[in-house]
């Protein structure tokens, strides 16, 4: 067992996000101190973090403050620069470790990872012509998804194909951005679900059940508790997660996207090394929420317990959703969780609720 941070000492959390915000309430919660790093001013986290340093996430003084001042580091969003988490890393540990970054970052790089552990995930090739595209279309039969390799997220930087030919896939690579590109074999999944699962610094993992996730105009609408899948596949979806957190000696929670194909097999999409908008359901229906879990890890605490006790469906608010609150107020057994945004912007995350049925 590794010894856990004294009560008082100070967590790093590189970003500022909602996801940062929930994360320095839950370390609060344990008797710990938290930091933000964020350049953006009026951000969600700094609003429930101890201190805000308002700077660049690759800011060279900011990171030796940050170091100098923190136990331990961690990130809430995966495109933390990774020569900055290494600057840290030096200094103070930073979980989870860089690697996962590294991994995750690009689309490339994160299949060839998973695949090297024996992951499977849809096939893939690099793109960084029209050339390449085409190849890469007539190897999969004329239909594929073209994603940029980095920096896309809730489904931006990509571009669907069906029944393709040569003449669709002219000038893909400029209106794209002219970036590294990657081309994927379209999955016939029946459904989409998460893994959120965390590992502690002793090795020991533990996984929470299952979500359903359905996105909407590519943003994360509803997860769902259980998913509609056969304990095989849930399982199955569990076991992924345990080989990547095995093969990154990861600490910390980490969310999986999964495909569900029709025989009931999964397929990796995507891995987030941090807490996952997925998980958000786990402060409702678990002992122990996924931001809990993530702080719990990297303090050196032991895990929860991440059974549920209820099923629940989770709902983002997005933009003007934020408009339903006291409707949602009204409704028993909703819990609702607003991220502090005075704009509500269309696509912005504002919130979200989670309904639990407790049977
Ligand atoms: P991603 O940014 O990779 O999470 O992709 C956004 C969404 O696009 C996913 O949640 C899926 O609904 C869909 N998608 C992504 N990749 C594929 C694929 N290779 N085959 C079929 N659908 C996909």
């Amino acid at each position: 067992m590794t010894s856990p941070l004294p009560l008082g000492s100070t967590i790093g959390i590189v970003g500022g996000g909602q996801l940062g915000r929930m994360l320095s309430i839950a370390a609060a919660r344990l008797g710990y101190r938290t930091i933000i790093l964020e350049p953006q001013d009026d951000c969600p986290a700094a609003q429930t973090a101890n201190e805000h340093l308002v700077a660049p996430y690759d800011d060279a003084d900011a990171l030796v403050a940050l170091a100098k001042d923190c136990a331990v580091v961690t990130y809430e969003f995966e495109n933390v620069p990774v020569e900055a988490a290494i600057a840290l890393n030096a200094k103070v540990p930073v979980f989870p470790p860089p690697a996962a970054l590294e991994a995750a970052q690009d689309r490339v790089t994160e299949k060839t990872t998973l695949n090297a552990m024996d992951i499977a995930t849809a096939k893939f090739v690099k793109v960084d012509s029209d050339e390449d595209l085409i190849a890469g279309l007539e190897a999969f039969g004329g239909n594929g998804i073209l994603k940029t390799r980095r920096l896309g997220y809730d489904g931006k930087g990509q571009r669907l194909f069906r029944n393709a030919t040569a003449e669709d896939a002219k000038d893909a690579y400029v209106a794209m951005g002219s970036v590294p590109l990657i081309l994927e074999s379209l999955v016939p999944f029946e459904r989409e679900i998460s893994v959120i699962a965390a590992r502690s610094k002793d090795g020991h993992v533990e996984a929470y059940d299952p979500a359903e996730n359905v996105h909407r105009n590519g943003i994360l609408h509803t997860s769902t508790v259980p998913a509609s899948i056969s304990d095989a596949t849930a399982e199955a979806a569990r076991e992924v997660a345990r080989k990547i957190l095995a093969g990154l000696d990861y600490v910390g929670v980490i969310g999986v996207e999964l495909f569900v194909l029709p025989d009931g097999s999964v397929l990796a999409n995507e891995i987030a090394p941090r807490v996952h908008n997925s998980g958000h359901w786990t402060e409702a229906a678990c002992a122990i929420s996924q931001f809990e879990q993530h702080i719990r890890a990297v303090a050196g605490l032991p895990l929860g317990d991440p059974r549920r006790h209820s099923d629940c469906v989770m709902e983002n608010l997005i933009g003007d959703d934020i408009l339903r609150t006291p409707q949602l107020l009204a409704e028993p057994d909703l819990v609702l969780h607003l991220y502090g945004k005075a704009e509500a912007r269309p696509g912005r995350k504002m919130g979200h609720f989670t309904r639990i049925n407790r049977g």
